[in-house]
């Protein structure tokens, strides 16, 4: 590599030897289902997790065990899935908190009752919730996220029609107990815009979560890892951003992700970088380079299997390390990255035109 700028070549270098069984992240993917939401907008939409036995909160705590060392951020998350699903959800938070591990817990919230409040404020190490709401009312909410009417007393209880209220009062009891316990868990309150909720009265409509959440964070759907786009995105995206940006700035609690409008979709590395700082882990033990392709349609890309032997072990395993080899097209057939992660292979991508080895 000719390196003339001494930062690239720093970065390049930490990047290379970065050992692998050292992972930056570990993804949680526990749920079973989305309770009745199909959000048209939803990043793996209509694609199921691989069927199989659902881990256990006790086997959860276990793989973190094998890894608790490197102190990697926990990720509770799913991309076609509620993690709060879990028939122990309030167990997996505190598998995670228990041990002093940085939690980022990403949720809609239906589920978010006291017992996961409970669970978050336990611990003390750094944590964020995010809830995805995307809406200011019930009818806007259940249209956005595609809500099935009825189903009350079924699965979590509460009708579709009122998902967006009981949503709501979820958020706002955890804020005020997160208060009075003067915990520094952070509270989050994502806002994708689409034309049905982001009229010329924002600033108003978004007054209300301010007082319930420390941050409330506004962007621009990512095109679904299908390549599908909704087609209620609000027009002009870019310049929608670049006001709202302007119109916020300095707000403490208020922020625009103004770079989510368009996806890069770079076709110029042929490597996965990305995979060697991470590992995604569905509900049924399943083990993959990232979250986007934790779903049946990439089953091909799943290493190994959380019991098939320690976590500790496989992030070493030679089928592991072997995707890092792997050309993204024509290999592992996934040029589906998130924008986080697309930033991440492009940005080493640049530094190393001929792509590293894996060992
Ligand atoms: S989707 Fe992107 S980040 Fe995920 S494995 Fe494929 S190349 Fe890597």
């Amino acid at each position: 590599m000719d390196a003339f700028d001494y930062a690239d070549h720093f970065l390049f270098q930490l990047a290379k030897k970065y050992d692998p069984g050292r992972p930056l992240q570990i993804e949680l993917h526990p749920g079973l289902h989305c309770d009745r939401y199909q959000c048209p907008h939803c990043f793996g939409h209509g694609q199921r997790p691989l069927a199989g036995r659902v881990l256990s909160a006790e086997e959860i705590g276990r793989a973190l065990d094998d890894v608790a060392a490197f102190d990697p951020l926990i990720v509770v998350s799913g991309v076609t899935t509620e993690p709060l699903t879990h028939p122990e959800a309030a167990a997996v938070i505190r598998a995670v908190r228990s041990r002093g591990l940085r939690l980022g817990l990403y949720t809609k919230g239906l589920r978010f009752g006291r017992e996961c409040a409970e669970a978050v404020l336990e611990g003390d190490a750094e944590c964020f919730v995010t809830f995805s709401l995307d809406a200011f009312d019930r009818e806007t909410y259940q249209r956005l996220h595609g809500i099935q009417p009825g189903g009350a007393g079924r699965g979590e209880g509460t009708a579709g029609e009122d998902y967006f209220d009981k949503v709501v009062a979820n958020i706002r009891a955890f804020y005020a107990e997160k208060q009075r316990r003067g915990s520094r868990t952070q509270i989050r309150i994502a806002i994708l815009l689409f034309r049905e909720n982001c009229g010329p009265d924002l600033e108003a409509a978004i007054a209300p979560y301010t007082e319930i959440a420390d941050l409330v964070r506004l962007a621009v759907a990512q095109d679904r890892n299908d390549g599908g786009r909704v087609g209620n995105l609000p027009g002009s995206h870019t310049a929608l951003l670049g006001h709202l940006a302007a119109r916020f700035a300095g707000h403490p609690k208020i922020r625009v992700l103004t770079g989510t409008a368009e996806p890069a979709r770079d076709r110029a590395f042929r490597r996965c970088y990305t995979q060697r700082f991470q590992v995604t882990i569905d509900k049924a033990g399943n083990l993959y380079p990232c979250p986007q392709v934790a779903v049946a349609p990439y089953r091909h890309l799943s290493f190994a299997n959380l019991r098939a032997a320690p976590l500790a072990e496989l992030l070493r395993s030679s089928q592991r390390l072997g995707l890092f080899e792997k050309d993204v097209d024509s290999d592992m057939r996934c040029r589906i990255c998130d924008r986080k992660d697309e930033a991440i292979n492009r940005a080493l991508c640049k530094l190393d035109p001929t792509p590293f080895a894996a060992g």
